[in-house]
This record gives structure tokens, sequence and C-alpha cells, in this order.
């Protein structure tokens, strides 16, 4: 066995208590040792990625899973933030949310999102991609290792 002890982090910001609900229940279930931090605004977001306002002992993530439309601050502009930073620019950001609107795509993308998936309606089909999700992501993808946080340039 080579595999790690250590847990992999997945920040969801999520607002659908329906959606935190199918998202837990996927990452439960699933043979990864994860650990799923939920916040549910855009200001939480943010002050989980820095460490404030009672996040200091949260860890960075390892993924984050982003919902679009957020109370407070959306995800825009989280994502904006997040990729304009350069100490959590590194970390990939999957935009999971609804809309299947054209412009929230390309505008995504434009905003350095990682990856956009349209929430399947269909119950089953939601649970199969936050496994699809966490299966790419984890097991194919190369991440940055754990203790990158960040370049000091650029
Ligand atoms: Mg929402």
């Amino acid at each position: 066995m080579t595999e790690s002890i250590q847990p992999i982090d997945i920040l969801l910001v999520e607002d659908n208590p329906g959606d935190i609900a199918l998202t837990q229940e996927a990452l439960q279930e699933s043979k990864i040792y994860n650990r799923l931090h939920v916040v549910c605004d855009g200001e939480q977001a943010m002050a989980f990625l820095r460490g404030q306002n009672g996040f200091q002992n949260a860890p960075r993530p390892d993924l984050i899973l982003l919902d679009l439309n957020l109370p407070r601050r959306n995800g825009r502009e989280i994502l904006q933030e997040i990729k304009q930073d350069r100490s959590l620019k590194a970390i990939p950001v999957v935009v999971l949310t609804t809309s299947n609107a054209e412009k929230d795509i390309v505008s995504s993308y434009e905003l350095h999102a990682n990856c956009y998936v349209s929430k399947p309606v269909d119950l089953d089909k939601f649970f199969q991609a936050i496994r699809s999700i966490e299966q790419f992501w984890f097991t194919i993808v190369k991440l940055p290792p754990a203790h990158y946080s960040g370049s000091a340039v650029g």
C-alpha cells in the first residue's frame, strides 16, 4: 500500500440544503478518504479559504465545488477572487450549478474555472456526477502537492 492516509479536503460552497445533503451522501460512500467542508455563502467561502472569522483551523482544500448563485457574494465574485490570489489560484475550482446558460459557462471559463458542470436534475445522475468529479480529480488528475500553498511570484 502506497496510499496516503491523509484525507483529501473538499470545500463545497452551496446554499441549497438538498444539494448539500446529496453531495455529502455521494462522498460518504466513496472509497477515497475525504473530508467534505460546507459553507453556504460567498463570504463564508472566502473566510474559509483565508482562515478568517471562525475558520482559523480550516485546511487548504484540495478541490472546491462552487455554486454560482449564492447569498451575500455570488460564485462569480468568489471564482474571480480565488483565481486572482496567488496563494489560492492553484486550487482547482469545479463550478457546479443549475445553470445551463452559455453566458455562465463562458464567463466561468474566462474567470479561470477549472471545469464547469451543470447539476443534473435527476437525483441519481446528480449523485453520479459528484462521484465522477471525485474520481476524476483524485484518481486521474495530478494535483499540486499537499504542502504547496501558493507561488511566491505572479
Ligand atoms: Mg445556489
